[in-house]
């Protein structure tokens, strides 16, 4: 027997549609140099059908991918409607990538138009030979220069300036494509992952949910995850579905704004990676004052584990909490969302740190198990790892037109590659990337809690380990360290021998300036690998 349930789609126009009715007062705030510009949701709404007729007016139709090689702007925000509620396809690309990744990535994908800010046109001249399918350019904010490609290069509010503000989006079928992003290849060539209406709906939604970071009306939410990866972690679908106010940090911010843009626009909730949450510690530490963030109280940090050593002084210093999702590209990207059962809550504060240094609950319509070497489905004892499957509806299928995705599935389960375990009450804890696992003499050492402890020291400001080919025991764990102040590796290793089994702790560290880090800000530790093992 079928449902007599309406079939409505879950689609991205109900978002824009719930944004300008409900919330029309609310705003968008994007830094521009030293000045903020603010936008209202309902003039956000105009400014998105302008932008849909001017991409129609230049040829996009259905399923043609609109590629973005742009910062976190209005514009930006703009294109994250305009172009998947017109039945595009939405192709953020990540600008962090190397040239020949970027070019790869838009002939793979077959942009048909790009949409990049000022500093991305002489990039695009470089990838002259990639853009034979491009149709045009349009350059996001400033007037578009002179240029040499035979393809029309149009500034963003010429090109929307004569456009109407009327557009009858289609009801458009669930699972159409509304957007489009690719791993950032730290593991080879880059893969692409279609997300569709439904799953970013769903994916949104979720967001809003209590025990996740439950986004609310009432909050100010600083997006700097970049919104050319994982739709900014899909926070600015979210923001607008809630009501909440989307503050966004322009072009090429660096550590010191993050602290200004919270004091001025009075953001409460910071969304960026780890490594963000670390550069402006730095910051406060040697300018205690400098700042006022007493508006703050929560900060998401992901993409790797926060050590709970910041945890502590974020939350000794400022007051200010400490969340963490887990997920990736493939996965929209939340799986888990670090929070507190009632069984947690009632723990005094250090015990409480330990549960959230996890990586937390599924989330509401995630499955996962886990999967040891020889595929057998390991226990929930917290001490059992293997690889993490998961299956949700905001997890992809396959990869686009990617022969790689017959090693990436198993039995209709996406394979992580993150090698975790659970403990008994559903907890996930990612102790590795499977690549990164450190295997020493036929035992696991988790590189990912050497380098928690090693940034806990009071005396180290960042640490990455990697794995280095050993004669006898195939490989031993190297610590990269960057001092804060002098310390000596015969310290460091009684440090590490107090909390870890003696064969974990390296006999050799690296002392460096800076660790080099990945398009999406975590440690690179191909290249460490590479350069220095
Ligand atoms: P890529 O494009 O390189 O796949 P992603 O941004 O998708 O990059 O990164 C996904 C990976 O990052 C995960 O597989 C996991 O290893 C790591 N990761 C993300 N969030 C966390 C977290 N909170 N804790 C630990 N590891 C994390």
């Amino acid at each position: 027997m079928q449902s007599l349930m309406m079939d409505l789609p879950l689609q991205l126009k109900s978002v824009l549609w719930r944004a300008e009715n409900l919330y029309g007062h609310k705003e968008i705030i994007t830094r521009r140099g030293d000045q903020f510009e603010s936008c209202t949701f309902r003039d956000f709404g105009r400014r998105v059908r302008r932008l849909s007729n001017a991409l129609a007016e230049i040829g996009i139709r259905h399923g043609d991918r609109v590629g973005t090689l742009a910062w976190n702007t209005q514009e930006h925000l703009e294109a994250y409607f305009a172009v998947p509620c017109m039945g595009a396809v939405l192709h953020t690309i990540n600008s962090r990538l190397s040239p020949e990744q970027i070019g790869y990535i838009i002939t793979h994908a077959d942009d048909t138009v790009l949409l990049v800010s000022p500093d991305q046109v002489p990039v695009l001249i470089e990838l002259r030979d990639h853009l034979n399918g491009v149709k045009a350019v349009v350059q996001l904010s400033g007037e578009a220069p002179e240029w040499s490609l035979p393809i029309p290069l149009y500034s963003y509010e010429d090109l929307i300036a004569d456009a109407s503000e009327e557009y009858e989006y289609p009801d458009l079928d669930e699972n159409t494509a509304a957007g489009m992003c690719y791993t950032s290849g730290t593991t080879g060539a880059p893969k692409g992952v279609v997300y569709s209406h439904r799953s970013t709906v769903l994916h949104a939604l979720m967001l809003c949910l209590h025990g996740t970071i439950g986004v609310d009306e009432a909050e100010r939410y600083l997006l700097v995850t970049p919104m050319s990866h994982v739709n900014s972690w899909g926070m600015p679908y979210a923001c607008l579905l809630q009501g909440a106010t989307v503050v966004l940090p322009g072009e090429h911010p660096i550590g010191s704004d993050y602290l200004d843009i919270i004091e001025q626009t009075r953001a409460t909730v910071f969304v960026g990676a780890v490594t963000v949450g670390m550069i402006m510690r730095r910051e406060l530490e040697d300018n205690p004052t400098a700042f006022d963030i007493s508006s703050l109280h929560t900060m998401w940090l992901g993409g790797q584990a926060p050590p709970v050593s910041e945890m502590r002084w974020w939350k000794k210093q400022f007051g200010v909490s400490i969340a963490q999702a887990w997920g990736m590209t493939e996965a929209s990207p939340v799986l888990t969302f670090s929070s507190l059962t009632t069984a947690n809550r009632d723990r005094d504060e250090e015990e409480r740190f330990q549960v959230l240094a996890r990586q937390g609950l599924p989330l509401p319509l995630v499955e996962i198990k886990l999967v040891d070497d020889h595929g057998n489905e390991q226990p929930w004892d917290g001490n059992s790892p293997g690889e993490i499957y998961v299956r949700s509806p905001w997890v992809i299928s396959e990869y686009y037109d990617d022969i790689r995705s017959r090693d990436s599935f198993a039995g209709g389960w996406f394979r992580t590659g993150d090698i975790g375990t659970i403990t008994s009450d559903g907890y996930v804890e990612v102790v590795d990337r499977a690549k990164d696992l450190i295997k020493s003499g036929g035992e696991w050492i988790s590189s990912v809690a050497l380098e928690n402890a090693l940034i806990g020291h009071p005396g180290i400001q960042e640490a990455s380990v990697v794995a280095a080919p050993d004669p006898k025991w195939i490989e031993r764990p190297v610590a990269f360290v960057v001092q804060r102040h002098h310390v000596t590796t015969d310290e460091l290793r009684t440090y590490l021998k107090e909390r870890f089994p003696s064969f974990w702790v390296p006999e050799r560290f690296e002392f460096v300036s800076s660790l080099p880090k990945t398009s999406v800000g975590k440690f690179d530790k191909k290249l460490l690998r590479s350069q220095f093992v």
